[in-house]
């Protein structure tokens, strides 16, 4: 017989670290299944908006998770999860190298923003180069700026960046845009906002700092040089959700649909952080969710008459 755990925490960023954390501290039988420790905190150079963690390095806050759950004594399985099904009242989870049996679930996956794989993008990646408006708008106070993509996601930053940045250049490959189009039209008024569509960006330009992109007219093939001083790639993200299929509800989207106190469409299934319909991707709000399903997937086991071991 497999081991049975309380909760299988799937997903080691913010959210699944703080629901692993809560889950723990109620002595629930607890098992943080994850790649790695920090999830898109690794990525983040700068993180500003944290409270009380004032180092900034988004890898420091990163080890100060890990030390966490070590202290507790929280097991930690670094694997990926493929599936999870029901069986009987218990669910299996299907990692690429065990399986585990668990009474809830918390499935706290995240996401990854897409890249657009060109040159110049790698290099200046959190230099110059960013995936997030709300965590790095002031470091386009007075600069120019591009925003890559089509979607509500690179509007909305054209929109909030525009508060900020001298001109932002917003380029959209395709000549039609996939952004509710109330948005559209209030980014188009704005006067420092220039809309290019059917147009790529090929190259991400400088020496130290990023100086220029170079662009490509799908129309005519004609490339030119925009200078600008820091690039956001807002083309998208996949939702790490997979292993959930055909288990929850999901939106139109893709996301996770939860309650305010974390619960899926499935009866011991959770879920916090980005993989949800909040719609705002953020380290403290996944924390704050994940803190959220902790404490629910307790009071859950205790209204099955579950003892604690
Ligand atoms: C460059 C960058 C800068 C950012 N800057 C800031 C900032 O300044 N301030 C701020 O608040 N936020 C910032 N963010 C956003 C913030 O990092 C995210 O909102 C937050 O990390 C989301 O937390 P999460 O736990 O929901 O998901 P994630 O951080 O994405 O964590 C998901 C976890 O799940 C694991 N996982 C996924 N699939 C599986 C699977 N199948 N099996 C096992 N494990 C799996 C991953 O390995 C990861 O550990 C930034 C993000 C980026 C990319």
């Amino acid at each position: 017989m497999d081991a049975v755990y309380d909760v299988a925490v799937i997903g080691g960023g913010p959210a699944g670290v703080t629901a692993a954390i809560y889950t723990k501290r109620k002595l629930l039988r607890t098992i943080l299944i994850t790649k790695d420790i920090g999830g898109q905190v690794l990525l983040t150079a700068n993180i500003e908006n944290y409270p009380g963690f004032v180092e900034r390095s988004g890898g420091r806050l990163a080890d100060y998770f890990e030390q966490q759950l070590s202290d507790l004594g929280v097991d930690i399985a670094y694997d990926t999860v493929r599936a999870v099904s029901r069986e009987s009242d218990l669910f299996r989870i299907e990692c690429e190298e065990r399986e585990l049996l668990s009474r809830t679930v918390i499935a706290t996956g995240g996401s990854s923003h897409k890249r657009l794989d060109i040159p110049g993008e790698k290099e200046f990646f959190g230099k110059g180069v960013f995936v997030c408006a709300t965590c790095d708008a002031p470091l386009t106070k007075n600069k120019v700026v591009a925003v890559v993509g089509g979607g509500n996601a690179a509007f909305q930053s054209a929109e909030l960046l525009s508060k900020y940045a001298t001109k932002v250049y917003l380029l959209h490959r395709r000549s039609d845009y996939r952004a509710d189009g109330l948005l559209v039209e209030r980014v188009k008024r704005l006067g420092n906002v220039e809309m290019m569509r059917d147009t790529v960006v090929k190259e991400i330009k400088g020496k130290d700092k990023v100086e220029a992109i170079t662009v490509e007219d799908l129309n005519t093939g004609r490339r030119s040089d925009l200078v600008v001083q820091r690039v956001f790639v807002e083309i998208g993200r996949e939702l790490k959700v997979d292993y959930l299929k055909g288990l929850v509800k999901t939106n139109e989207r893709g996301q996770v649909v939860v309650d305010k106190l974390q619960r899926t469409s499935c009866e011991g299934v959770f879920a916090a952080g980005e993989i949800t319909d909040l719609p705002y991707g953020q380290a403290i709000i996944s924390a704050g969710q994940g803190a959220v399903a902790g404490l629910a997937a307790f009071d859950y086991l205790a209204s099955k008459k579950f003892e604690p071991t």
